[in-house]
């Protein structure tokens, strides 16, 4: 346990609730965002300290800041969710409290205490609250995150941290919740290599995303299907969320976790709520090749995404240099649609659940 304590300085002039209300009407994602903000902060003399929530503010930074030049920066993405008796609940804080330590690591940062992470969450949504939105696919997003802001230019793990946490009201992340999305096949450009940081939740893996991103949106699809660096024939995930692959026989296939695949939370879920349901989950490789041939004998029934910002999303078309090909009538698939309720219910304590995912924060 560590005793990092939060001290509370609540915002002096919060917004009205008729402000608040204007700009959640129509939140859309990752654009609004709360009256407050987790702060903390870390240097190798003292540790983690001066813990505080406040409010949301600018943050100065030093233009040596390591961040600025070497990109040690990691983060997290979790939801809090509004429940049916006006409440608010988190799900599995603590696998993403888990996987900052571990990012954390991997980036030759400092660890941030894992009870701390919890307990921050919950306090930054518990002084939030009326800006978590009331509606079936809304919720707040909380973006952990952490910089290197030693200022120092010299190439080496830095010795000053800033921990914080912002919070975003959100809508669904897709324009159309029930729709499916586009893909595109990056035949070129690859995510993440072996050896890489893949597996960590760095901004340096997006930033290496994002050339094959706009080359997605030119080709009209809205996200990225990337392989494996060293053949280029391994499915590995999009750009910021895991895949599964459905099969006739109703078997789940998701590819199995390496240093260059992200370990989502969503997909651990998925992965678990699948086996209860009875179905059967292989964690396997999968090859670009596997699957073009798949739905083209009619033996791959639906494929989805999966991530805490876009839940289940089925896939409906797959783009790429030779490829343009549909899975099913490109419509939400039964198992993607079952399992996305399962998680959902569980999300919002609709149904009770016993793997104590589902952590009440009021
Ligand atoms: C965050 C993320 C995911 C999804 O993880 P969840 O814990 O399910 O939200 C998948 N892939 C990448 C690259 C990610 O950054």
């Amino acid at each position: 346990m560590s005793d990092l304590t939060f001290e509370t300085h609540a915002h002096p002039a919060r917004r009205t609730s008729a402000e608040r209300a204007a700009l959640m009407e129509n939140p859309g994602f990752g654009k609004v965002f709360t009256d407050h903000m987790v702060v903390a902060r870390y240097s190798a003399g003292r540790g983690w300290h001066d813990a505080r929530i406040q409010a949301r503010e600018a943050i100065p930074l030093d233009p040596a800041a390591a961040v600025l030049h070497y990109a040690q920066e990691i983060f997290e993405g979790l939801k809090a969710y509004r429940t049916a008796d006006g409440g608010a609940a988190l799900f599995r804080p603590d696998a993403n409290a888990r996987r900052f330590r571990l990012s954390a690591e991997r980036m030759a940062m400092a660890p941030f205490p894992e009870d701390s992470f919890v307990a921050a969450m919950h306090k930054l949504v518990a002084i939030d609250r009326d800006w978590i939105p009331d509606t079936a696919d809304g919720s707040l997003y909380l973006r952990p995150f952490m910089i290197a802001n030693e200022a120092f230019l010299g190439v080496k793990p830095a010795s000053e941290y800033l921990f914080i946490t912002i919070a975003s009201a959100v809508g669904s992340y897709f324009k159309d919740p029930t729709g499916t999305v586009t893909v595109w096949l990056s035949e070129h450009f690859t995510r993440a290599a072996p050896g890489g940081t893949g597996a960590a939740k760095c901004g340096g893996n997006y930033a290496a995303s994002l050339a094959a991103q706009a080359e997605a949106t030119r080709q009209g699809c809205e996200q990225v299907v990337f392989l494996d660096a060293a053949e280029r024939r391994y499915i590995e995930e999009l750009g910021g969320m895991n895949v599964f692959f459905v099969f006739e026989d109703g078997s789940l296939l998701t590819p199995p976790l390496s240093d260059s695949i992200l370990p989502g939370i969503t997909r651990d879920s998925v992965i678990t709520l699948a086996r209860e349901a009875g179905l059967t989950v292989k964690e396997e490789p999968y090859t670009i090749d596997a699957w073009r041939a798949d739905v083209r004998a009619g033996r791959l029934t639906e494929a989805f995404a999966c991530g805490t910002a876009a839940v289940i999303t089925p896939i409906g078309t797959v783009k790429g240099r030779e490829d343009n090909f549909t899975i099913g009538d490109a419509v939400a698939g039964p198992v993607a649609r079952r399992l996305r309720s399962l998680l959902v219910d569980i999300q919002r304590g609709t149904t009770q659940e016993s793997h104590g995912w589902f952590q009440k924060v009021f």
